[in-house]
């Protein structure tokens, strides 16, 4: 459902992306790991069509991100049709994004109704729904401030899943969090991928978790994909050395 051909990307003299190929297939739960700096949080970025690739290609669900077929050619894409192919992927990131002047219902409803087009009913139906998931019904009329930093992540996840994306991204969702709060985040994420049916990609530095939850970890270090499969394989059996200092670290 998600394909990168040799994807490069530079900013100015740093190539911060060095060819990646990578295909994750539909309902697949791929975690990324890697030491900071090595291109992991670039990758979600063009994902999300917030970068654009230096060169090569990424495929979402059929659709080219940042281009499109026409003619028979491929050709740069406009904006109509990032919009359109944006509506696919759903994303949450490390710092939650909530609007503060929103309430948690309000924050839920927003996109669905002024991206999608639903109505403040049918949006509110889908949000309740999601809100339920993650255990935070009751807190629709609060505000972002009077929740925890666990609970706003949550909330955060339920306005993404309220889009019903077909991918969705987690950006190191609980490296701001304080540790007792760790847990409740970790727990909503694996019960979204306990589920099933959606594609999940994890910037992770929970190796734990990463194990627990991924078909399929991979390895980025300097921009290189440098060694990817199943957790059991890359945990237990590392093996470039690369990865194994790498994981070093965390034993
Ligand atoms: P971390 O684990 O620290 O989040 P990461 O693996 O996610 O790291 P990226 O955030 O993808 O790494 O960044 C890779 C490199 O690209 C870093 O050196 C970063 O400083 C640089 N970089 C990222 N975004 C930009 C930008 N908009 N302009 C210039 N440099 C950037």
């Amino acid at each position: 459902i998600v394909k990168f051909q040799d994807v490069h990307k530079s900013f100015g003299e740093l190539e911060v992306l060095k060819g990646i190929d990578l295909e994750i297939n539909p309902g697949e739960k791929v975690s990324i790991i890697g030491p900071s700096g090595s291109g992991k949080t670039t990758i979600i970025r063009m994902l999300m069509t917030l970068e654009k690739p230096t060169s090569g290609k990424i495929i979402v669900d059929g659709d080219y991100l940042w281009h499109m077929e026409k003619n028979g050619k491929i050709v740069e894409a406009n904006e109509k049709h990032l919009r359109q192919v944006r509506g696919n992927i759903g994303m949450v990131f490390q710092h939650f994004n909530l609007f503060p002047h929103m309430t948690i219902m309000q924050n839920c409803i927003e996109a669905p109704m002024h991206v999608l087009g639903l109505s403040k009913k049918e949006a509110k139906q889908r949000a309740i729904e999601m809100l339920e998931k993650v255990g935070l019904a009751d807190k629709v009329d609060n505000y972002p401030v009077q929740l925890s930093g666990g609970q706003k992540q949550r909330v955060a996840i339920a306005r993404a899943l309220v889009m019903q994306p077909k991918v969705m991204l987690f950006d190191e969702v609980t490296s701001a969090l304080d540790p007792e709060l760790v847990g409740e985040v970790l727990g909503v994420i694996k019960d979204l991928a306990a589920q099933g049916d959606m594609t999940m990609i994890l910037i992770t530095h929970e190796m734990d978790f990463a194990w627990e939850i991924s078909d399929r970890v991979v390895f980025l270090a300097e921009g290189n994909l440098v060694e990817q499969g199943p957790p059991s394989k890359l945990f237990e059996n590392p093996e470039s050395e690369r990865l194994q200092s790498f994981l070093e670290r965390f034993s």
